[in-house]
């Protein structure tokens, strides 16, 4: 493809691992573009009164990777970063995820150029509501699904849920997932990503000969993944000796006190202020010595400058594309030291447990909350099982394991069906 409207670091991080991916399956030239570049872009304008008065305009988006499995799904993003090249990315993410989990979707991603806690509640509800109107003739239940992401929650997705449902003047539970349960959501849902993320890092643990109840983990993230990963990995006897968000960053090598640190998030809803004593750096963060590091909140924070400093055993991937390609090179040429759980294999509960929220919605019919965890895990230790052996088989990084058996899936179902999705 010679030109098109996707740019920024964020697609050219994609690009790149796809190429990586594509000239080690051999993927002919001619058939690339088709595979990487997304079927649909929306982009749509979405006015707000302020509360001030005002009337603001703000940019939304919404990418549809590919059609040929199902329909797409993926979260929707309220950040100031959100531009078409970072959803564009995103949305290829997914779609290798889901393949990879053997979900029925292809992958899609949206997102508002906003920050969401510039907003006042009632701001955020009719931003909220008028990116769903907008984007009514573009979705559906059998079309694309949207989910949560960075910047939005629960009470959003009940928002849009809510928004689509008016204007097909019956209730439509199943436009998107991540909802609160009230509104048709699925137990365990809000969960699923931290814990699928422990439930991995258990599983390397093991691979790896080392007891939980002797490993250290840093949590770079204190949102949905990254607290739940946490409090997870803290049941499992894993010591958390750092953790981070936007607004402070702790270290203390003898072990952070969970409870209290899951009390004062309670409380205030963000790290600042929970301790005075073991404040660190935030980008010191990462290159603590530890067992396990979880990045889980944003891209491209491991880099051709830190990963080479990078003192753990695991590094499980929490967060949607942290690792850029050149220290996914680094990360290769230091050999067997980093055991490295790749996004799309590490955070995939999300999308898990969207799609059992999907096929819930679809039957009407309700699970409990044991099976939506027994079905999770039984799904993420085949694709775990799956990567670690594709890796060892063709002597490939986990990402390049991973991302290959997602790009088989996708590149197969386009063989078999044609030119069409
Ligand atoms: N936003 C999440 C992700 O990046 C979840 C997507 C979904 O549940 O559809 O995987």
């Amino acid at each position: 493809m010679s030109r098109s409207i996707y740019s920024g670091p964020v697609f050219e991080m994609a690009r790149q691992q796809f190429v990586r991916v594509a000239d080690h399956l051999q993927i002919h030239e001619m058939d690339r573009d088709r595979l990487l570049y997304p079927k649909r872009a929306i982009a749509v304008s979405c006015p707000i009164h302020r509360d001030d008065g005002r009337t603001e305009v703000f940019q939304g988006y919404r990418v549809q990777h590919h059609l040929t499995l199902g329909p797409t799904k993926g979260g929707t993003r309220f950040a100031p970063s959100v531009d078409i090249g970072e959803v564009a990315a995103l949305a290829i993410w997914m779609s290798w995820k889901c393949a990879l989990a053997g979900l029925p979707y292809g992958g899609a991603k949206g997102g508002i150029t906003v920050d969401p806690y510039k907003l006042s509640p009632r701001e955020l509800e009719a931003l909220s509501r008028r990116y769903m109107q907008e984007m009514i003739p573009f979705v559906g239940p059998h079309t694309d699904v949207m989910a949560p992401d960075m910047g939005t929650n629960e009470q959003v997705m009940a928002w849009f849920m809510d928004t689509y449902s008016m204007y097909q003047g019956q209730t439509v539970n199943e436009i998107v997932t991540g909802k609160p349960i009230s509104a048709g959501g699925t137990l365990g849902r809000r969960e699923a990503t931290g814990r699928g993320v422990a439930y991995l890092v258990g599983r390397a643990l093991e691979h790896l000969g080392i007891p939980a109840g002797d490993a250290t983990a840093i949590i770079q993230g204190f949102g949905n993944v990254g607290s739940i990963a946490a409090y997870s990995l803290a049941e499992r006897g894993v010591k958390i000796i750092g953790v981070s968000d936007h607004t402070a960053a702790y270290y203390d090598p003898a072990a952070l006190d969970v409870a209290e640190l899951k009390g004062h998030i309670t409380r205030c809803g963000q790290l600042a202020g929970f301790s005075s004593q073991s404040l660190i750096e935030p980008s010191e963060l990462l290159v603590q010595k530890c067992d396990i590091l979880v990045p889980a909140a944003i891209e491209r924070v491991i880099t051709g400058e830190n990963a080479t400093h990078l003192k753990c055993r695991i590094l499980a991937e929490g967060a949607n594309g942290p690792t850029t390609p050149e220290a996914d090179s680094i990360l290769h040429e230091r050999g067997d030291e980093i055991f490295v759980l790749p996004d799309i294999l590490c955070n995939a509960g999300g999308v898990i447990v969207s799609y059992f929220e999907w096929v819930q919605d679809l039957q009407r019919l309700f699970w409990e909350e044991a099976e939506v965890f027994d079905r999770l895990y039984r799904i993420l230790e085949r694709s775990f099982q799956q990567t670690i052996t594709r890796a060892r088989r063709e002597r490939i990084p986990h990402r390049m394991a991973a991302m290959a058996i997602g790009v088989n899936v996708v590149q197969s179902a386009k063989r078999t069906r044609g030119l069409f999705p």
